[in-house]
């Protein structure tokens, strides 16, 4: 008889508005194959939980630390009767709020704890599933004794990358690969035996990491030369290969701009067209339509972005602008492709998108010269 392990999901006030819908998605995207594991989406924890940590919350400088954030999964046992019957029981705690260590996860064999707001920052549109993945490597972690000690890495955690559960990532722009990549390595399925875990139940977490892999979601396929691969619609909804893609609507509406441009721009001659970016956002802001006149504030808010500085190269205003299109194309878009579609430099200050023209179609509510 195979061991079975539930897990509760939780999420603090501040990570969503509508935090029922966002714990049971997430739970049912974990649940979508047939496995030993059940899990549950339970909402935000209330003030009763949070109790003495108020404060720490409220506050934008103080950081929780590890044992924080286990006891209050310690305070969510207590008050529910049916998750303290199963003390087995995983609890889950989803925040945005930073603990002491800066670690994304951690687990100390029964709860877990992740930050979600830096996954949300790499993977845009697609968190739900590096949220996922999150969760199944604390379980899994859990089940083989890895878990959280005082200022120490447990050794078995690979510090170098074998695209495994287990490897630690410390720099943020890895974890999205590792998402999209990791199985378990031999070496830690061994580990997994000798902690009394079958090769059934293994190939079961095989399963359960295949199904919530975040989607490489573009595949260009032979024989569809004709396609567009990239759509923005009569509304501002980015489409790429039919799959809906969210970027922010100011750094959008440059990258709606570049996309027009069939040669590289330099920063110092976007200033020419700092009206015409400022239409785009406001019919990105509003799905479309110019609600009012073209206003001060729209222009002002382009017009920050890209002459903050007088060196253009080294401005920080736009550096922001083109990392935020490009991490949101990153966790999208599959690695061989991704070149094509983010806003690069030549290495000095003009900015170009690569991707073929074809295979671009912009309603024409957002074409320039319009
Ligand atoms: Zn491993």
């Amino acid at each position: 008889m195979m061991k079975k392990y539930l897990t509760h999901i939780f999420c603090t006030p501040e990570v969503h508005e509508l935090p029922q819908a966002y714990t049971s998605e997430i739970a049912s995207l974990l649940d979508g194959v047939k496995s030993n594991h059940s899990f549950y989406g339970q909402g935000v924890i209330g003030e009763n939980i949070i109790g003495d940590k108020k404060d720490t919350f409220q506050s934008r400088y103080r950081k929780l630390s590890m044992n924080d954030c286990f006891e209050l999964c310690q305070r969510i046992r207590k008050t529910r009767k049916d998750i303290d019957e199963h003390p087995d029981s995983f609890v889950v705690i989803l925040t945005h709020k930073e603990n002491d260590l800066k670690w994304f996860s951690a687990t100390d064999g029964r709860n877990i704890y992740i930050n979600v707001k830096d996954l949300e920052l790499y993977s845009g549109n697609q968190t739900r599933y590096p949220i996922a993945f999150q969760i199944l490597e604390n379980i899994f972690q859990s089940i083989c004794g890895i878990i959280y000690k005082e200022n120490e890495i447990d050794e078995r955690i690979h510090k170098k990358s074998l695209q495994c559960i287990n490897d630690l990532c410390r720099q943020k722009s890895k974890i999205i690969s590792k998402l999209k990549t990791a199985s378990i390595c031999i070496q830690c399925k061994d580990l997994a035996r000798d902690n009394g875990i079958s090769n059934e139940e293994l190939e079961i977490f095989d399963t359960m990491l295949d199904s919530i892999k975040t989607p490489a979601i573009i595949k260009i396929k032979d024989g569809e030369e004709n396609k567009k691969v990239l759509v923005i619609d009569q509304s501002g909804q980015l489409q790429i290969n039919e799959h809906s893609v969210k970027i922010d609507p100011l750094p959008f509406s440059f990258y709606v701009f570049f996309l027009q441009k069939n040669s590289a721009v330099n920063l110092l001659d976007l200033k020419k067209y700092v009206n015409e970016i400022a239409l785009i956002y406001q019919k990105l802001k509003h799905k479309g339509e110019v609600r009012y006149k073209l206003s001060n504030p729209n222009i002002e808010k382009i017009r920050q972005k890209i002459t903050s500085s007088r060196e253009f190269i080294k401005n920080p205003e736009f550096s922001k602008i083109v990392s935020s299109i490009n991490a949101v194309l990153e966790s999208s878009i599959q690695p061989d492709l991704l070149n094509a579609f983010q806003l690069q430099s030549d290495g000095s200050s003009n900015y170009f998108i690569p991707i073929d023209k074809s295979l671009v179609k912009i309603d024409e509510n957002f074409l320039l010269n319009k």
